[in-house]
């Protein structure tokens, strides 16, 4: 019994190491329901290459940990980090930084009381700041959609 627990908690612990190197966005792009399962699956033998918010660094740190080859990132799982991108609604915003601290990548800048607006090259789409906006001034948008994202951040419908 005692050498099962032992297993246990040694595969436990491996996988929480591989867990610390996931940049924990919980967004799902790997395919699996957040950082700690893709980390259960690559124990088990999953790619080391399907967490786009990771990005290079991340897939060279988990194929040195795992002792693979790194592979650059599966294009599947690029092609959905560039799809969506938030917009917030400028002059909704009332400034209270909610979205700053649920953001993972500090995709977001602004200060207290001050009008928040996204750095779009650093925001992957994950959406973490959408439900913490206590005025539901930030949506997903096409990436791509750059006119019209100019008009969503000054309100306007596009
Ligand atoms: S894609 Fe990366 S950040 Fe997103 S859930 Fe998977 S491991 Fe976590
Ligand atoms: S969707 Fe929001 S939380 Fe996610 S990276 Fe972009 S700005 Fe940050
Ligand atoms: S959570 Fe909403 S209201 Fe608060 S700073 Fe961010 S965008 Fe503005």
């Amino acid at each position: 019994m005692f050498k099962v627990f032992a297993m246990q908690s040694k595969q436990e612990a491996a996988i929480e190491e591989i867990n610390a190197l996931l940049p924990q966005t919980q967004c799902g792009q790997c395919g699996y329901l957040g950082c700690r399962p893709y980390a259960e699956a690559m124990l088990n033998g999953e790619l080391t290459n399907l967490c786009p918010p990771g990005g290079e660094i991340t897939g060279r740190r988990l194929a040195r940990l795992l002792n693979e080859n790194y592979l650059p990132l599966n294009p599947a799982h690029a092609t959905a980090l560039s799809l969506s991108v938030a917009v917030i609604r400028e002059a909704e915003c009332i400034g209270c930084t909610k979205c700053i601290q649920a953001c993972p990548t500090d995709a977001i800048m602004g200060a207290s009381k001050r009008m928040h607006s996204i750095i779009e090259s650093e925001c992957n789409g994950c959406d973490l700041c959408i439900e913490p906006c206590p005025v539901d001034c930030i949506e997903l948008a096409p990436r791509i959609d750059q006119d019209a994202n100019k008009m969503r951040k000054l309100g306007g419908r596009p």
